[in-house]
């Protein structure tokens, strides 16, 4: 990519048949063909040929014509430059990169075309407006380098918008998919050989950008450091060329000063968080349900913050659960003592809620792309940092570091106090950004240019005194100026000094002298109050941008600030505990709760909190049975998340928890077809069945939901056995494994540290009702066909299903009478008899088995015996 066209037009002799706007045009376009072209014209960008054709489309405005080059119709569509930003937003969500061309000089009347250039390259990684981003997620561009052999892999990923970054190394296809779940990133720079499908725009910028030296070259001109020891980057030749592409990529397509970028320093990750694969991350549903809803996710109902930093910042700590017990326990006490001092957390709360995102204003501010709200919103933000600190003093923990962050810029937030107005317009060029006192040359310039008005009414009147022409007036227009007015009847009576300019059929216009020289000098004085507010306003900004790293850490506490209030209010209003973490291996959840469940049920009664009692040495498995909709899920889900959650530092749905440090977590939960990798049901069971096998490690935390489901009963329960028994084996492993294959509730009695858990159901009048409590034994039987009649089978499809039932399950001895028999047609239909009577008296057992007489009004107890003997002569 270069720059563009510089210059006026294009001497390029392939656009020799266009005028010369054209010319310069088509020259731009040529050095971007990837792009949509905003071309400047005025008060307008505008779109030509293809552009137009496609933006028309996108964006639903009008297809024009501008005139003819070359010998045909110019395509055109245009947008107003002060709505781009929300056609943008629309092309970008399209998926199209759009170039920015702006006029980089006033038109000065000359032949040819204004000096145009391409300021700016909009992608789906690299945007900064407020308006194009939503404010609780990061906007991450990602660059991916692969080693020779593809093993070692190392990725970059930046977010423009706050100048942070996240740098990941590590080796393996499914610990590459797990970064690459955590930086989510919105655009992907790839090598040109190099595949990888992560659900967003792929970007190749060319391979010589993805090089340790290039990226050597770029830290030394951005940041005067090109020493890779001190960002420890020395290790990992991958993330280093994937930090070179990306600040090589930023550079093509930003092509303006990145102050507020920060340092790309790698840590080392392993075993400081939480591992989980990015499989398993999706079925927990943090952020979406599976079927890709908010509504319905974790992170749904913590949401409780109030500041865009915080929402984004709960994100990153759910994304991210600690490993370490020390700093789980920080935040963990920090919370504790906000719920034990709400009063102070509603005060807080009440403080943050006016602290606007103080992180990506700034980054605008530095790339020079703010609006005039967000000076403001700097001076009101930072000015409430110190009211904040106020409030953390003497709290200690957590508490100490955070407060010191919101100190120390209060002679910053005095500065823009004083220089930015109360309600600034929506654009700098409305001119009134700068408070008035602020400065003195502004002050006298607007001052000349707003006494123009009183000044040009005492003219008027001096002149109509002057020359006894009552109907005398002072006009404006773009053409002369300012201009003397009288009827043609008074023209007779105008002085000698007035000069005609022109003759109307009922005028006179003309101009003075003195008219002349004050118009100079008001409009003079306007232009130059813009500039010298411009030049103000520049100054402002870096001045702000040299407080950078100060202003981002500020916003990082108040992020930090904002979440642990957040947590605090969720434990607050809905009741969660303070888990216990240890290293031991005992996990002991009592009155746990489903955080999304127990928020949605009402119509069907109150959530059951249930138990979880298990360690890893002696209770390491729990084989869960019960019929489907008995709650199986969703009480293998509730301990999963209070596990993590408990790590990521919030307090957990239960009454009490105490949770061993986890280092793994794995779910297998229902599978669905893959079909766009070309993958059934069962195989994309066992892939991920075969992942957790192979890599289980010490301190795991293993959660499946069905195995076996998708092939033949046998094979199913064989490889469901096989499964359970490797993991119930596993030592230093807790499993939770629900299962509809009955047999396995044999296993405890091979395999000590499994133990049976069942969700309890009861049986009324035929139906079954779910009392969605986990019991610590096997379920009885697996009631489909009560689970399937409830859903709404037809009744005579119920009927066969049982009768069908009945013999699978006397299958055997069915199959032995009739080789003894040698059955005839007569004996068939014996048979098919007495499989109804066997069946009819089981029913009748079952009903009898589930009434509790004790619990039954009389009359009750006599309809029930009169349905009783009906059934019993059917
Ligand atoms: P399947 O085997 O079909 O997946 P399941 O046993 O996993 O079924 P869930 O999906 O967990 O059942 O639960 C079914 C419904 O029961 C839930 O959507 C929820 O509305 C309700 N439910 C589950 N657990 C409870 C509970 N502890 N208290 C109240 N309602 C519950």
């Amino acid at each position: 990519m270069s720059d563009g066209t510089k210059g006026g037009g294009s001497t390029d002799a392939r656009f020799a048949g266009h005028t010369p706007v054209m010319r310069q045009y088509l020259a731009i376009k040529a050095e971007h063909p990837d792009c949509i072209l905003f071309y400047r014209m005025g008060d307008f960008y505008e779109m030509f040929f293809d552009d137009a054709v496609k933006a028309s489309r996108l964006l639903d405005i009008a297809l024009t014509r501008r005139g003819k080059s070359d010998g045909k119709d110019i395509p055109m569509a245009g947008v107003p430059w002060h709505q781009a930003e929300g056609y943008l937003a629309r092309l970008v969500a399209a998926g199209e990169r759009v170039a920015i061309c702006e006029q980089m000089e006033p038109p000065d009347g000359r032949s040819g075309p204004v000096r145009r250039e391409v300021v700016r390259i909009i992608t789906p990684g690299t945007l900064t407006e407020s308006g194009l981003l939503d404010r609780s997620e990061r906007r991450a561009l990602a660059a991916l380098v692969r080693d020779d052999d593809g093993e070692r892999w190392g990725v970059a990923a930046v977010d423009l918008s706050t100048g942070g970054w996240r740098l990941f190394a590590g080796e393996g296809a499914s610990a590459l998919d797990e970064a690459l779940a955590v930086a989510r990133p919105a655009e992907l720079l790839l090598r040109n050989d190099d595949e990888y499908s992560c659900g967003c725009g792929v970007t190749r910028p060319g391979d010589w950008s993805f090089q340790p030296q290039v990226a050597a070259e770029r830290l030394r001109e951005l940041f005067g450091v090109a020493d890779f020891d001190a960002l420890n980057l020395d290790g990992v030749p991958q993330v280093a060329a994937a930090v070179g592409a990306v600040l090589v990529y930023l550079q093509q397509t930003q092509r303006a000063a990145l102050p507020h970028l920060q340092l790309p320093v790698y840590h080392e990750e392993e075993g400081r968080y939480l591992q989980i694969d990015a499989g398993s991350r999706r079925n927990l549903e943090l952020h979406a349900t599976l079927s890709g809803r908010r509504q319905g996710s974790l992170i749904a109902v913590l949401d409780r913050t109030v500041t865009p930093m915080g929402a984004r910042l709960l994100r990153d700590w759910l994304d991210r659960p600690l490993c370490d017990l020390e700093e789980i326990e920080r935040r963990h006490a920090a919370v504790a003592s906000l719920v034990d001092d709400f009063e102070t957390a509603e005060r807080l709360r009440g403080r943050l809620a006016g602290v606007r995102d103080m992180e990506r204003m700034l980054a605008r501010i530095a790339l020079g792309r703010a609006y005039p709200r967000d000076f403001r919103g700097m001076a009101d933000s930072l000015e409430l940092l110190p009211d904040l600190a106020a409030e953390l003093v003497d709290r200690g923990g957590l508490f100490t570091g955070l407060r010191s962050a919101c100190l120390g810029l209060e002679a910053l937030a005095d500065h823009l106090q004083r220089a930015i107005a109360d309600a600034p317009p929506a654009l700098l060029r409305d001119g009134g950004v700068v408070r008035e006192g602020f400065d003195e040359e502004l002050d006298r310039l607007r001052a000349a240019s707003r006494n123009a008005d009183s000044w040009l009414a005492d003219y008027e009147q001096q002149q109509r005194e002057r020359t006894g022409i009552a109907n005398l007036r002072v006009k404006y227009n773009k053409v002369f100026g300012y201009f003397i007015e009288v009827s043609r009847a008074q023209a007779a009576s105008v002085p000698p000094d007035y000069v005609r300019k022109q003759t109307l059929v009922h005028a006179e216009r003309y101009i003075t002298d003195a008219l002349h020289d004050y118009e100079r000098e008001i409009l003079g004085a306007r232009e130059a109050a813009a500039a010298r507010e411009q030049e103000l306003i520049g100054e402002i900004a870096r001045h702000i941008a040299r407080h950078g790293q100060a202003i981002q850490r500020a916003a990082a506490a108040v992020a930090t600030l904002d979440l642990l209030v957040c947590f605090a209010t969720v434990a607050r209003d809905y009741g969660y505990c303070r888990p216990r973490m240890h290293d031991g291996g005992t996990l002991r959840i009592i009155g746990g709760r489903h955080p999304v469940v127990e928020r949605m049920v009402g119509g069907d009664g109150p959530f059951v909190a249930n138990d979880c009692r298990m360690d890893m040495e002696h209770r390491r498995f729990m084989l869960l049975t019960g019929p489907n909709m008995g709650g199986k899920s969703t009480y293998m889900r509730q301990v999963a998340w209070a596990v993590w959650l408990a790590h990521a530092g919030c307090f957990v749905p239960a009454e009490e928890a105490e949770i061993p440090l986890i280092r793994q977590l794995f779910t297998r939960i229902g599978a669905g077809d893959d079909l766009a990798s070309g993958r059934s049901t069962f195989m994309v069971e066992m892939i991920e069945t075969a992942r957790i096998l192979n890599k289980l490690r010490p301190r795991a935390l293993v959660i499946v939901d069905e195995i076996g489901r998708g092939t033949s009963t046998r094979d199913g329960l064989a490889i469901a056995w096989a499964v359970a028994e490797s993991l119930a084996t596993s030592r230093d492993v807790l499993t939770l494994f629900a299962t509809h294959y009955h047999e396995l509730t044999t296993l405890p009695n091979d395999c000590r540290a499994a133990f049976n858990a069942s969700v309890k159901v009861r049986e009324w009048e035929g139906e079954v009702i779910f009392m969605h409590a986990v019991e610590e034994r096997a379920a009885d039987r697996s009631y489909g066909i009560a689970v399937a009649r409830l859903a709404g089978l037809p009744p005579h499809v119920v009927k066969q299903a049982e009768m069908r039932l009945f013999a699978l399950e006397h299958e055997a001895e069915l199959r032995m009478e009739a080789e003894a028999d040698q059955p005839s047609l007569f004996v068939a239909a014996e048979r098919r008899k007495q499989e109804r009577e066997l069946l009819r008296l089981r029913r009748l057992k079952e009903q009898i088995d589930g009434c509790d007489p004790e619990r039954m009004r009389p009359i009750d107890a006599l309809l029930f015996l009169a349905r009783l003997k009906q059934e019993a002569s059917e």
